[in-house]
């Protein structure tokens, strides 16, 4: 079997790699490197207690990689210890409760703190702006860069062919298969694996394929100056997601946590958004940050219900999706990958994703079919 991987963000090179064992893989991206959109602008967080119910699962079956990958892929560790808190003022609390309840009944590890214990935590929030909080142990840093390279080695082992700077410009499908256009290249081939992030829809378009109605969402980060004594503190992050901080290094990464609709692009990050989130942070904790060091925007992809979308197309089976990974993606990309492999190659889920619980019905681009309009109102 002959696969073409559309996308060399996180998603796509997992595919690929769990492809390869079994197909001829081809990976094409457009830019000139990896990882240059949305996979290279995160906040490098592993945080099981987020995202929808359905896309946890794969947030789980994907710990065993990250803690212990094949030691031939990984220079480093690609997981540190971090520690997840996140606060509530007053008017919160209700919020704050469901964000318990729902993280435990699905299984994370999550502690009710008071509001003495998170300052404690984290000694720069303000007592007054802190009511209560949830404390998640086991959030933890991700190498993001570590985590894409050892992919790609696996990838490269495996025999996958990748072409940057090669955009697919599109495709169509007869009876012995797919012919796709990427320049000058024609690729002909059994299935395509859409793992375009913010132009999913874009790819299916050209492929003739009807979209899912992703939705692009700007997310804007940015560094300012810490100090050493800082890079112990956990992730802090307002339980509305109004705003959030983590160390990283002897600075501080800070978000407002914006969820804006665009179109695909390369965002750029808008004074507004940065000013909004000093602002919300300066209120809510004693940093008084004044110095932004360098700031960037990225591109977090959702379906209309905010679950990722894997899995054979209904009406065109041999396009996959891989696409709609919004805030989650880098968390959950080794089980997604090898859950979309399996979809693509008609083969067997994993059983270790079926002993997480990953519901594929809830996944697939099926739950769309017939009201995809709906999907994009
Ligand atoms: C500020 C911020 C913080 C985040 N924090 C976290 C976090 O802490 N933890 C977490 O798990 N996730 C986080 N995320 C989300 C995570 O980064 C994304 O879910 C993930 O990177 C999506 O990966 P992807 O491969 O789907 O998309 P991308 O990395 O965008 O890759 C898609 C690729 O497809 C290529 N492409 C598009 N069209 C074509 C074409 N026609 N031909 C060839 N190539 C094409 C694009 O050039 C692009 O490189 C964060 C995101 C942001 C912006």
């Amino acid at each position: 079997m002959r696969v073409l991987v559309v996308g060399g963000g996180i998603a796509g090179v997992s595919v690929a790699a769990a492809l390869a064992p079994h197909a001829a893989v081809t990976l094409v991206e457009t830019e000139g490197s990896l990882a240059y959109h949305t996979t290279g602008r995160s906040a490098a967080l592993y945080f099981e207690n987020y995202g929808t119910p359905a896309t946890r699962p794969l947030s789980r079956a994907s710990l065993g990689y990250l803690r212990d990958p094949p030691p031939v892929l990984v220079d480093a560790p690609l997981l540190a210890p971090r520690g997840a808190l996140t606060v509530a003022a007053a008017d919160g609390l209700d919020r704050l409760e469901a964000t318990y309840v729902e993280g435990t009944a699905l299984g994370t590890t999550v502690e009710r703190l008071t509001a003495e214990e998170a300052v404690s935590l984290c000694p720069a929030l303000r007592p007054g702006s802190v009511a209560a909080a949830l404390w998640e142990p086991e959030a933890a840093d991700i190498d993001v860069a570590g985590l894409h390279q050892s992919i790609v080695r696996a990838g490269r082992g495996g025999g996958v062919e990748i072409l940057t700077g090669t955009e697919l410009a599109g495709a169509q499908r007869d009876g012995s298969g797919w012919t796709a256009r990427m320049g000058d290249t024609v690729w002909r081939g059994d299935v395509i694996v859409n793992a375009a992030g913010a132009w999913g829809d874009v790819v299916a378009g050209r492929c003739g394929v009807e979209p899912v109605g992703l939705i692009p969402m700007r997310r804007t980060a940015f560094m300012v100056p810490g100090e050493p004594a800082w890079a112990a503190w956990p992730m802090v992050v307002e339980v509305g997601h109004r705003w959030y901080f983590k160390p990283d290094g002897t600075q501080l990464l800070c978000s407002p946590a914006e969820e804006n609709a665009c179109e695909p692009c390369d965002p750029r990050p808008a004074e507004i958004d940065v000013a909004l989130a000093i602002d919300r942070i300066n209120q809510a904790t004693t940093l008084a940050i004044r110095t932004v060091r360098s700031s960037w925007t990225g591109l977090r992809t959702f379906a209309a219900d905010r679950t990722m979308v894997i899995g054979p197309d209904a009406d065109c089976p041999d396009f996959v999706w891989l696409v709609g990974q919004g805030g989650t993606g880098i968390q959950t990309a080794p089980a997604a990958g090898r859950l979309a492999a399996a979809l693509a190659l008609d083969r067997p889920i994993p059983g270790d994703l079926v002993d997480a619980g990953i519901d594929v019905a809830a996944l697939s681009p099926s739950r769309f079919a017939g009201n995809r309009r709906d999907a994009t109102a």
